[in-house]
This record gives C-alpha cells, structure tokens and sequence, in this order.
C-alpha cells in the first residue's frame, strides 16, 4: 500500500467558485514528517487549498484524508483542528496583553475555560512540555515578557509554539516570514526544519530565497493544478515553471 506513511492526502480535489475552477483536480500527498513547500503565483489556489484541508471551504469533487483512517471531508472545522491538523495564518494573533508563557498555557488548554486555566497549576508534566517548546522556539529567556513586546519575528514564533501545544500532527504554515529580518528569516528556516520529523509541515511562501534555505521538496501550484514538484534547483529549471514565473 503506497498511502501507509502518507499523513495528508488530497486527490482529484476540485472546487469553484461562480463557475471558475480555482482548485482543478489537485492531487497532493504528504508524508509523516514531511516538510513541503508550496509556491505559486497569486491566484493559483493556494488558500482555497488550505482552506480545503481545514474545512473552511468544502471541495466540489475529490479526497482529502489525513491518515489512511480519517476522512476530513466528513468533518467539521473543529473536528479538523482536534484531529491533529493546525494552521498558522500569515498575521500573528497572539494575545499580546498576557506573558509568552500565559499565551502558551492557554494553547495548551485549548477550548478550555480561560478561569479554569489561570486558576488551576500546571503539573510537572505540562510544565516539562511548555519549556520544552519555549525552547524549541527559542523564547527560553522572554517567557514573563508580554507578547505585546515582543519583535514581529518573534510574535510568529510565539504563534507557532502555541500551535505545538495542541500537539499537531500537520502543521499548516501560511507565508511565515512575510515582513521578516534576514536574521529572522534564518532562524524560521531553522524552526520548521527541526519540526519535520515530528511533525509534517507545509508551508506556503513568496520568497523563493526562504523556500530554497528551508531545502525541502516543493510543489508548484498553478491555476489550482499542480505543476511541478522536486528540489528548488530541479522545479526552478522546469520551463512550464519558468514561464509561470515570467513577468512576476
Ligand atoms: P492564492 O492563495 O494562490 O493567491 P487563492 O486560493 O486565494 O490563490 O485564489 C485562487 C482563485 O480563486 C483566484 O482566482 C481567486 O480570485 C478565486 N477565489 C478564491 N476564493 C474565492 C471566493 N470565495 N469567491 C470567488 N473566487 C474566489
């Protein structure tokens, strides 16, 4: 069976909007601890396909399975989210008035109330796996700070932390260093290479340096179909790529 180490499982998806096909028959497959990129040009499809995979957007045809055994066309947006897909939107929507570490403790709760949050302990456990991802995101040392005064860098890393607590299977990552420092940049590149593995991730970006610092297989989308997949260097010398790309 080809699909056992598949995670994410798209086939034949199709959706349109007022008669124009937005996602035309996208096949797309991603393995457990896969990190993929996805780029293309504006308009090929790549929101409506996160938004497929999250069921924000019900396809019109096609498969979308994470795992061999759950079918996420037969769930709901929550019912998604619970089942081990997280997604990181472009924007940062941390709390910014709680500590990084508050921020984290309300991820771990989840759907919780928030006053049972504050008011009960964490115990030695959830203690051990926040710092855990504290230190995986690298806020070891800002974990009192107030998000509100934290870079914009790190305010995405912070955000990616909080969707770590929901102990995602597949992390869904939207264009994470838009507005990001070289530095920053790097650092990004080096977050989400140590969640493969662990994890699969993918990642949708505009900046082909990024993508080519991250050095994972990348898949073209365009006009919802996929056009290419393979290392930067091999999708980069496709010519139906190229043209694509021509007069971006
Ligand atoms: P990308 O994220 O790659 O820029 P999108 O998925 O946002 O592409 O859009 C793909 C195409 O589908 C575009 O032509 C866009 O105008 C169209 N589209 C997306 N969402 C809607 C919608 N809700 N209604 C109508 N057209 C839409």
């Amino acid at each position: 069976d080809t699909r056992h180490n598949i995670l994410l499982y798209l086939e034949g998806v199709t959706k349109s909007f007022d008669g124009f096909k937005a996602i035309n028959d996208l096949n797309l497959y991603i393995k457990e601890g896969e990190l993929r990129c996805i780029i293309g040009p504006n308009g090929a499809g790549k929101t409506t396909m996160m938004d497929i995979i999250t069921g924000k957007t019900q396809p019109d045809e096609g498969q979308v399975w994470l795992g061999s055994n759950i079918n996420l066309l037969q769930m709901d947006e929550a019912e998604i989210a619970n089942a081990g897909v997280g997604r990181k939107f472009q924007k940062p929507t941390v709390f910014e008035c709680l500590s990084v570490w508050q921020n984290l403790e309300l991820a771990m709760a989840g759907e919780r109330s928030v006053w049972r949050v504050f008011r009960a302990s964490l115990n030695g456990e959830q203690r051990d796996e926040l710092n855990r991802v504290l230190l995986l995101i690298g806020l070891e040392n800002h974990a009192d700070l107030l998000a509100g005064n934290l870079s914009h860098g790190q305010k995405q890393w912070l955000e990616i932390g909080m969707l770590l607590m929901q102990k995602p299977k597949l992390l869904l990552v939207d264009e994470p260093v838009a507005g990001m420092t070289h530095q920053e940049m790097d650092r990004t590149a080096e977050l989400l290479t140590s969640l493969a593995g662990d994890h699969s991730v993918v990642v949708v970006e505009h900046d082909m340096d990024f993508v080519r610092s991250i050095a994972s297989k990348v898949s073209v989308l365009h006009q919802g179909h996929m056009l290419a997949e393979g290392s930067m260097s091999e999708v980069q010398s496709d010519p139906r790529v190229k043209e694509v790309y021509l007069g971006e």
